[in-house]
């Protein structure tokens, strides 16, 4: 029998190598994408329940809409979490200060809101602990969550989280993340109804007037959802049904 060459042993050694950093690189991007994997530390984005319970969260902002949201969740009658940025809390500090005295929930969604990906130590921490402060600047006083910009985070951001006892929130429901079902407040509503589950937290964005559809269904997803037998919690209140996440 011919022996195998040295250069086709050669390239087969390549070739496993190639395998092997391509397979590294596609755990790496799912990792980086996953809403409820983390190398380190609590990632919740749903909590495990048979309860009727969920949570309604907003990200970015605080904007001028934020008068708009606060008195559609005053009209439905539930309170909520919002995700805010350091930078828009500190150009709308008065509105920031109106969530908190309306009685929601507020989280840190990073200063600046860029990917969390490749970023160094000293950025993820300067962009956590600015926000964190101008949350208590704005006079909330519960246990501040942390949701990364996009969903996105590998192993700095996690890492870091871990070390400082922060709890990571993602979402297994967006409605409108969608382009087809974002279009319109009849489809947002249907999407949350259809994917609901107990546990669940679901992520709207309402504070832009690119939004405005989303900001029309928020009292239709709660009235919906009452009906279905749902009750509203904040994302703190709602991890207290459930010691894990999924
Ligand atoms: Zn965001």
């Amino acid at each position: 029998m011919k022996r195998p060459s040295r250069s086709v042993k050669v390239t087969a050694r390549w070739a496993l190598y190639l395998v092997i950093v391509l397979l590294g690189a596609f755990g790496a991007f799912q990792m980086m994408r996953s809403r409820n994997f983390m190398l380190f530390g609590k990632i919740v984005s749903r909590v495990e329940t048979d309860e009727k319970v969920v949570a309604l969260t907003f990200d970015d902002g605080p904007t001028d809409k934020t008068p708009e949201v606060l008195a559609a969740l005053d009209r439905a009658g539930i309170k909520a979490t919002f995700f805010l940025t350091g930078r828009e809390i500190e150009t709308e500090p008065d509105a920031a200060a109106s969530i908190v005295a309306a009685g929601h929930q507020i989280g840190n969604h990073s200063y600046s809101h860029q990917r969390f990906v490749f970023k160094s130590l000293s950025f993820i921490r300067d962009e956590i602990e600015r926000t964190d402060a101008l949350i208590r600047q704005a006079g909330f006083e519960g246990e501040i969550l942390f949701r990364p910009p996009y969903g996105k985070k590998l192993v700095l951001l996690p890492w870091y989280l871990h070390r400082t006892g922060r709890t990571a929130v993602t979402w297994d429901v967006e409605p409108d993340s969608d382009p087809e079902v974002v279009e319109d407040s009849e489809s947002i509503i249907a999407h949350v109804v259809e994917n609901v589950q107990p546990g669940s937290i679901i992520l709207m964005h309402v504070m832009y007037d690119s939004r405005a559809e989303s900001l029309k269904a928020i009292e239709g997803i709660v009235s919906a959802l009452r009906e279905m037998g749902y009750e509203f919690k904040t994302v703190s209140e709602l991890m207290e049904y459930g010691s894990g996440s999924r």
